[in-house]
């Protein structure tokens, strides 16, 4: 297992934000967008897998968001935002020009280094995708150093799928990419049901098996409960927890979880560390 030892310091003044201009804003879903950010003073920064920073968009709050760029470009900062409430609603109208405001990057990386000889695979439900994406671009970026990759994606219905053309290109590029939805029309020709239903299709080797797992909590525990059965190991599976959070460098004390800090400890966390404070109702 991995230790949970304090990890280094993210930047030399991590309470200070730094101001980023959006270059470039799609709409993926109903509720989603991605913005591409260039920092103002020209120096973006270089990130980990997994990763995420305190983003802001006027006086609407500061949240953490997951970047979901590719972690081999530093020219641009990408974050997908799924506008829930105050704060992701005014990051998310934020449009080309617009000026947000940055703390990062934060947290404990997907483990994409020590993994390097495992197959692996991605399981994910809805928004929980963005957080993944940067590791999936590192992993097909490196392909040689890994076995068998594989994506296991659910949305709730077609139309909620994130990234459609990238899915296609990663499969084209060597990635076994499985996606369902809760529920379709006529058109939709592919599967329908759960992403745990996914997890017996793949055939997964448990011994060569690493998985890595972010979507809503009750997704992740069905998912670990089918990859379990599937032979792999707690100490295997890689989950990115979601916490409220305020300051983002551990100081606050808002995103505790067990005897950790999300933000400074997590949010990627070894399941075998999360199975024992998941056990303890409302934790
Ligand atoms: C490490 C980390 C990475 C994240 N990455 C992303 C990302 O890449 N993209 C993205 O869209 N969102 C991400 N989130 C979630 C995002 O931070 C929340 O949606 C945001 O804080 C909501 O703030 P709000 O003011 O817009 O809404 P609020 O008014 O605070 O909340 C609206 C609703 O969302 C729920 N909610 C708020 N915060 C969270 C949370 N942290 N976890 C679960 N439910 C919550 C509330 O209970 C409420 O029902 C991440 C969270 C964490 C901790």
């Amino acid at each position: 297992m991995r230790a949970l030892s304090p990890p280094e310091p993210a930047a030399a003044a991590p309470m200070v934000p730094a101001a980023y201009r959006v270059a470039r804003a799609r709409q993926d879903t109903s509720d989603t967008w991605t913005l591409e950010l260039s920092a103002c003073d020209g120096d973006a920064f270089a990130f980990a897998p997994g990763q995420f920073t305190m983003l802001a968009a006027g006086g609407a709050g500061e949240v953490p968001i997951s970047i979901s760029g590719d972690p081999a470009r530093t020219d641009m900062l990408v974050h997908t935002v799924r506008a829930v409430g105050p704060a992701t609603r005014a990051i998310c109208t934020a449009r080309p020009g617009d000026v947000l405001s940055v703390r990062g990057p934060f947290g404990r990386p997907w483990p994409v280094e020590e993994i390097a000889g495992a197959d692996v695979v991605v399981a994910t439900g809805g928004i929980g995708l963005a957080p993944l994406r940067p590791a999936i671009l590192h992993l097909l970026t490196h392909a040689e150093r890994y076995g068998r990759l594989t994506l296991l994606y659910g949305a709730r219905t077609p139309d909620q799928l994130l990234y459609p053309d990238a899915l296609e290109a990663w499969a084209e590029r060597g990635m076994d990419v499985h996606v369902t939805v809760d529920s379709a029309g006529p058109e939709w020709l592919g599967h329908v049901g759960v992403v745990t239903r996914l997890v017996r299709r793949a055939a997964l080797a448990p011994a060569r098996a690493v998985a890595m797992l972010c979507g809503p909590e009750i997704m992740m525990r069905f998912t670990v409960a089918a990859l379990s059965e599937s032979g792999i190991s707690h100490d295997r599976i890689h989950a990115s927890m979601e916490r409220n959070m305020q300051c983002g460098i551990g100081h606050c004390g808002h995103c505790q979880l067990g005897p950790t800090l999300v933000c400074r400890d997590g949010p990627v966390y070894p399941w075998s560390a999360l199975a024992p404070w998941l056990a303890i109702r409302e934790l």
